[in-house]
């Protein structure tokens, strides 16, 4: 009996052996269904995954929709129509979390042989910076659950002056028609017609509209802007490489102090999964720092005339990317007091007429600190010039 058992004892040693080997040392896939995207093709040792296109289109929706900020339930809604067969929040959430997108796999560790995330053969369907932003943006914990609705696009984005984002609900009027009101969760902070809300929000936008000139200034500055860019980008890369070199190093040497008992068990692993998730997001930040700027350029390029008529963006935009427009306008810090919108943040190119603004009684703009999430913009140093710039969200 005690042989057999000795016998299972070193076929489970074997078997398990077997995996890391495929998955760790050959970055084999070695499940038996192929994960939503892929296909399998192959056989035994030559079996890998080959992208199925259909469903890859699916999977980069998924992931484009959520750094959009479109909640889950809408995001599980439109992948559903795609083909998605599998419903609710939870399959969309295990989607924006399997390495494998990203071209890596979990591998358990063996003996005294690490475990973690190991690069995967197969091509993979998400670029690393995508998912690792999407990781970033899970580990969040969850703010509050906000519906879309089309009547209140400002409902989840505009926020009260205690610092809560407003709800909203219909009434019904006398003659049966509905009007729709933002609130705010605690009594008496706010009641906002959504009808004076939106002619207001118009009104601002149409005022952070750019004259014809300065579009034409900043196409013909683009170039430099880039310039800069890509100069200051080289500089960034130099150092997250070297970031990148410590990492290794430190990850080398908690290995070699756990082979040689020199740390336990759970010392090792807490060590390797932060060291893990440092590399991968020093990775992340590499490939895209070393990614193609001239998509980036065209899409400025193409774009910029959209500046001079922000009020039409927005009244052509659907509800997502109104709320987007709003967060990117104002830094996320748009609110409501006293019958006029405040906001602490703004983007500075855009905020060419906020004196007028307050005279029409539309918009407060004063630099505070310390009240909200953000921190203030830092004067007119650019910084926020080149964000806009590289963020293609804002076109
Ligand atoms: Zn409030």
């Amino acid at each position: 009996m005690l042989l057999a058992e000795e016998d299972n004892i070193n076929r489970s040693i074997k078997v398990r052996g077997g995996i890391y080997t495929a998955k760790a040392k050959e970055g084999r896939y070695i499940h038996k269904r192929p994960p939503f995207g892929y296909f399998k093709t192959g056989e035994r040792k030559e079996r890998h995954l080959v992208i199925n296109e259909q469903e890859a289109t699916v999977v980069r929706y998924i992931f484009d929709a959520y750094l959009r900020n479109t909640p889950l339930y809408l995001i599980a809604e439109q992948a559903k129509e795609m083909g998605f067969s599998r419903s609710g929040n939870v399959a969309i959430q295990r989607i924006l979390s399997y390495p494998l997108y990203a071209g890596m796999q979990y591998v358990e560790p063996f003996k005294e042989y690490p475990g973690g995330l190991f690069p995967a053969k197969h091509t993979p369907i998400i670029d690393l910076y995508t998912w690792e932003q999407a990781q970033a943006k899970l580990r969040k914990p969850d703010k509050e659950k906000v519906t879309i609705d089309d009547e209140m696009p400002l409902r989840g984005v505009l926020k009260c002056h205690c610092g809560k984002v407003v709800t909203g609900a219909p009434s019904r009027g006398k003659m049966g028609k509905y009007y729709y009101y933002y609130k705010c969760n605690k009594t008496n902070h706010l009641n906002l017609s959504t009808v004076k809300a939106h002619d207001s929000l118009t009104q601002i936008f149409e005022l952070m509209s750019l004259p014809e000139n300065i579009v034409k200034q900043l196409r013909q500055n683009t170039d430099k802007v880039f310039d800069q860019k890509i100069a200051g980008d080289k500089a960034i890369l130099a150092e997250k490489k070297k970031a990148l070199e410590a990492e290794e190093v430190k990850q080398f040497s908690i290995e070699e102090k756990w082979i040689t008992n020199q740390i336990s068990k759970e010392t090792y692993d807490r060590w390797a999964a932060t060291i893990n998730r440092t590399k991968i997001s020093l990775q992340a930040t590499i490939q895209k720092l070393t990614s193609d700027h001239q998509i980036t350029y065209k899409i400025v390029q193409q774009n910029l005339e959209k500046l001079t008529d922000l009020k039409h963006i927005y009244n052509i935009s659907n509800t997502i990317e109104k709320q987007e427009l709003i967060r990117l306008g104002f830094d996320s810090n748009l609110y409501y007091e006293k019958g006029i919108y405040r906001t602490p943040t703004m983007i500075d190119l855009l905020a060419h007429n906020t004196l007028k603004m307050r005279e029409k009684n539309l918009l407060i703009y004063e630099k505070k600190r310390g009240i909200f999430a953000n921190p203030p913009l830092s004067g007119m140093d650019g910084t926020r010039t080149r964000d806009l710039l590289r963020d293609r969200q804002a076109f």
